[in-house]
């Protein structure tokens, strides 16, 4: 298949317009979100949405985030929780969906044949302006091969999806980096599924009762039926086995140098992912600092960039130092255990 790549931002009116032709017609666009590059069909066309699964290499039985650029979501809900109305008052446009009891306009391949939906409506304004010429909710999951680290530039949806899809737009490199908080909302309850840039903290802060799904701390129960499709899988995967180091910062240094050291005898080359505060500590390997440990935010925006920076150097083993799990470290420490298999130290 013929893949355009547009580069635009959202002045590119008659660009993403055509966009959003492609969209009508049921084909596939990649388009940049403020989390992660999408990869895009018209939720209301299964056949369309059915290209997603085969283009990425998607297991069906991992449901698809349905993107909508408008606050009435009436016609692909059942009935919308107070709870879930607060949450789009307070944080849409933004980087958190909701899971809500879907309507039948909602395709069962959407959904992996569960009877709810999620649904987010991004910020960012080149993907909203493609959702509204489109005049169709937009069902996308991340635009990576299955497995694969998600994509945080225009580059990385080249690299993984050029000939698989119609379209590529896009040229920004991602604002926050990681996938959006993914909440169940069920009467009194919220849950949180897939933790993100919305944190619990913030959703706390604005009066709602919040649990975290057990399944975000611990490794997930191979037998155990995950709320969220998307949790059993092994994600986010750079080449390279990697195992992560919590604990003391200078015994974590210590242990990887020594790691660095006994690689480098059997002819083995370690990458370290680093923080700024550390990177200068270590002697040998292939060193990516992947940010201030001052500034989360940046360390989120940079990870999946940083993992697939290993994959091009095609380092033998990778070694990654830990993050606290609160705030938003929650959600660098789930995409980096997942990368690593729950391959975790703690010294
Ligand atoms: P991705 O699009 O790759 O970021 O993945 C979307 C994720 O959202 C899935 O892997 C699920 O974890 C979650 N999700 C989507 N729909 C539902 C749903 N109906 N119920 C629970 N989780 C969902
Ligand atoms: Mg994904």
């Amino acid at each position: 298949m013929d893949t355009k790549v547009y580069y635009v931002d959202e002045h590119s009116d008659e660009k993403i317009k055509e966009a959003a032709e492609v969209i009508k017609r049921g084909g596939l666009v990649v388009f940049p979100t403020e989390t992660v590059y999408g990869l895009g069909a018209n939720a209301l066309d299964e056949e369309a949405c059915r290209k997603i699964f085969k283009a990425k290499g998607r297991p069906q039985d991992n449901p698809l985030i349905v993107h909508v650029a408008d606050f009435d979501i009436s016609e692909y809900v059942e009935n919308i929780q107070e709870n879930a109305k607060k949450i789009m008052e307070n944080f849409w446009p933004g980087p958190i969906t909701i899971v809500v009891k879907k309507s039948s306009r909602i395709p069962m391949l959407v959904t992996a044949n569960l009877d709810s939906v999620a649904i987010r409506m991004p910020s960012n304004k080149v993907a909203r302006k493609l959702i509204e010429y489109a005049g169709v909710p937009i069902a996308a999951p991340s635009a990576n091969i299955s497995g694969r680290p998600s994509p945080t530039t225009i580059e990385h949806t080249i690299d993984d999806l050029m000939g698989k899809v119609d379209m590529i737009i896009g040229g920004d490199k991602c604002e926050f980096g990681l996938e959006s908080t993914v909440v169940e909302v069920l009467d009194e309850k919220v849950t949180i599924l897939r933790p993100g840039a919305v944190t619990k903290d913030m959703l706390e802060e604005i009066g709602l009762n919040v649990d975290i799904d057990p399944a975000i701390l611990t490794k997930p129960d191979e037998n155990l039926k995950p709320k969220s499709p998307g949790m059993k899988y092994r994600h986010y995967a750079p080449k390279a086995e990697m195992t992560i180091i919590t604990g003391r910062i200078e015994r974590t240094v210590d242990y990887i140098n020594m790691k660095i050291d006994e690689m480098k005898s059997k002819g083995k080359l370690v990458g370290v992912l680093a923080t700024d505060e550390t990177k200068d500590l270590y002697r040998g390997g292939y060193i990516i600092s992947v940010g201030s440990r001052k500034k989360l935010g940046l360390i989120a925006a940079n990870l999946f960039d940083t993992l697939r920076e290993f994959d091009k150097i095609d380092v033998d083993y990778i070694y990654a130092e830990g993050f606290e799990e609160d705030g938003l470290g929650l959600a660098i420490m789930n995409r980096m255990k997942k990368a690593a298999s729950y391959n975790v130290i703690n010294l």
